[in-house]
């Protein structure tokens, strides 16, 4: 194979490097040429040392027979009086030399083609391979700069109405008012109102923003004009601001119109210079491009301007200001009757089984945004065709939404049974831990089995509502649980594995918030240590304190990851058996319900306790501060 192939190409090589050589051979020839009287012509004639002889009007060329061990041909001319043509060409027939023409040499129009035209047409045509082979390779626009032909995506009709759009209604709500603009401006005009140039919209990916811009244009029937921040941005100085030029150029002819620029954070950086490091030329014309044209159009025509952001706090503040993207619009992570709306809109894309219960699904994604709900739903879909059903039940959509946290199920891992049961014990020690604690979401689900994403095991958590706020008390308890499972391994095994270290980092993220973001220590009372960057985007947030506070910070942290650790390894010694027994049933079955899990709870202490509860209740009716009862009767009120 291998020798084959090489052969091959050694082969085309040749071939080629032959057929550029005779090519250049023969330009060489044909340039190799001596002029000679005729009558020496007449005297090779007479020796026969001629091979061919090519006639034109005045001139001809004579091709001398080849000597031998010359390959050289050189090629001699003469001049001719046209009335010695006739007498020639008898006398080269007579001695049977090879002639040709009598050719004529001095139609105008012929010659001008040949020296003139042909050559240029040539030119043109390897022009148009060589930059046409470029272009694709760059991406087209080399030839054409400030063009704007490339990545402007423009749609008479988006077809996306604000229906499409679920769970963002205040969105929608500002937005409508840009709709009725479009719808008829005159209304605006006629009363003297600014018209709105442009809106921004502002939030964390996947929240529908995109779509929002464009079921804008849906909403008012007009043209869209989408292009990406990032592609402003070009190799050339200059042509961001070319494009943009363009763009406005082109969005002014289609008025009423909407543009949309996704992403301007892209090129709408601050221009100060200290986030970049240095100034980029290229991102500045355009930006001041894209201002200077913001402010130059007349917004009467029917133009309005959509941006879309993660990161409004890196734009520059003239981009902000009154008149350019003044109307800011909040596109935040939906709650759960916005996730339900959303689940509802891409529900009807699949076919779903009477007995779906969106609701519930929304309950169990806190934080999910639209671009996940609606992952969720193609995957639940993906699954049923899996399992062979026409429609899509409940439980696909569990086990999507599980899919998408976690990862798919990985049946195929053989986990040693002394592995299978140090994961039990770790979530069920997560699991136990909340049960028993106050301030904490009830257990939904405890598996071991694994996931793709790296998850040995988990335990899945649901708040019974939403949550803006979260107390100190709430925090405490939520790191308890995420040591719980650490916890739960040394209560039974007497030693620890590296499987806790998803949990740990957690757990020291959270302590730290609560020192350095949520002041929630005496230590540094309200004083912020770090600030959050960016909201919409999970950035890490930045230290804005000394080395030495920094320093304490990291002691008041470890305080209370202590303080939480032994909580939970106190709870856990104190329900020991209770964990075993929960522990074994998990090895044994591989997933527990919420429920399965605090019937396990409630019926194991009332077994228990049975007996000694009727002495207690004999002995004295004093409520006895033992945690652990308490601690039960929390759970209890739970699940009602
Ligand atoms: P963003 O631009 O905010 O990052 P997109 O608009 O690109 O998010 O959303 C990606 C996809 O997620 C959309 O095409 C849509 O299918 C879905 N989606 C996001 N938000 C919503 C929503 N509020 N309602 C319905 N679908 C949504
Ligand atoms: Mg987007
Ligand atoms: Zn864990």
């Amino acid at each position: 194979m291998f020798q084959n192939k090489k052969f091959k190409y050694l082969v085309y090589y040749i071939t080629g490097v032959m057929i550029l050589l005779l090519i250049l051979n023969s330009v060489l020839r044909s340039a190799r040429t001596e002029h000679i009287k005729y009558s020496e012509f007449e005297k090779m004639v007479e020796q026969k040392a001629i091979e061919e002889v090519q006639i034109s009007d005045n001139q001809i060329i004579i091709v001398p027979k080849e000597k031998k061990g010359v390959n050289q041909k050189i090629k001699y001319t003469s001049n001719i009086e046209r009335n010695n043509i006739r007498p020639l060409i008898d006398k080269l027939k007579a001695a049977g030399i090879k002639y040709d023409g009598p050719v004529s040499n001095n139609d105008p129009l012929k010659n001008f083609f040949i020296n003139w035209i042909l050559p240029i047409f040539m030119f043109m045509l390897i022009g148009r391979i060589i930059f046409g082979s470029v272009e694709k390779r760059m991406g087209s626009g080399v030839m054409s700069f400030g063009k704007n032909n490339a990545k402007i995506y423009g749609e008479n009709e988006t077809g996306v109405t604000f229906d499409d759009v679920a769970g963002q209604d205040e969105a929608k709500e500002s937005l409508a008012e840009i709709v009725d603009f479009l719808h008829n401006p005159d209304k605006y005009v006629e009363i003297g109102a600014k018209l709105p140039k442009g809106a921004l919209l502002v939030g964390p990916p996947g929240t529908g923003k995109t779509l929002l811009a464009k079921a804008v244009a849906g909403e008012a029937k007009v043209a869209f004009f989408s292009l990406s921040g990032s592609s402003f941005v070009e190799m050339f100085v200059g042509m961001g601001a070319a494009r943009v030029r363009d763009l406005f150029k082109q969005a002014e002819e289609k008025a009423p119109c909407i543009v949309f620029i996704d992403e301007i954070d892209a090129i709408g950086k601050s221009r100060d210079g200290a986030i970049s490091g240095g100034g980029n030329d290229e991102r500045e014309q355009t930006l001041n491009q894209l201002l200077s044209e913001m402010d130059g159009f007349d917004s009467s025509k029917g133009v309005v301007i959509l941006a879309a952001t993660n990161r409004p706090e890196v734009l520059d503040k003239a981009l902000l200001r009154p008149g350019r993207f003044d109307r800011r619009v909040i596109v935040d992570t939906p709650d759960l009757k916005g996730r339900e709306a959303i689940l509802k809109v891409h529900a009807k894309e699949v076919k779903m089984s009477d007995d779906v219960n969106l609701h519930d699904i929304a309950k169990s994604t806190p934080g999910a945004v639209g671009a996940d709900l609606a992952n969720i739903v193609n995957e639940a879909a993906l699954i049923a065709v899996k399992n062979g059903r026409k429609a899509v039940i409940q439980q696909d959509l569990e086990e999507a939404v599980e899919v998408i946290i976690a990862g798919k199920e990985k049946k195929d891992r053989i986990m040693s049974d002394k592995e299978k049961r140090i994961v039990a014990f770790h979530e069920v020690g997560h699991a136990l831990v909340a049960a028993l604690l106050k301030h904490t979401d009830p257990v939904h689900k405890i598996t071991i089995i694994p996931r793709t994403m790296g998850a040995l095991g988990y335990t899945m958590q649901l708040p019974e509502e939403e949550k803006y706020l979260v107390s100190k008390e709430e925090m405490m308890d939520q790191i308890t649980v995420m040591l719980g499972g650490r916890a739960a391994e040394e209560v039974e095994f007497n030693s620890i594995s590296t499987g806790a270290s998803n949990d740990i980092e957690k757990a020291t993220q959270t302590a730290r918030n609560m020192v350095t973001i949520y002041g929630m220590t005496e230590r540094f009372d309200m004083m912020a240590l770090e600030s959050v960057s960016s909201r919409y985007l999970d950035g890490r947030p930045f230290r804005n304190c000394s080395d030495n506070t920094a320093a304490l910070a990291d002691e008041e942290t470890l305080k209370i990851i202590k303080q939480a650790h032994d909580k939970a390894i106190k709870i856990l010694e104190e329900n020991k058996e209770l964990l075993t027994a929960i522990s074994e049933r998990l090895i044994d079955k591989e997933t527990l319900t919420g429920e399965e899990f605090m019937d396990m709870i409630n019926n194991f202490g009332k077994e228990k306790t049975i007996e000694e509860q009727k002495e207690e209740n004999i002995k004295e009716e004093i409520n006895e501060e033992d945690k652990k009862i308490v601690a039960l009767d929390d759970a209890e009120d739970k699940i009602e």
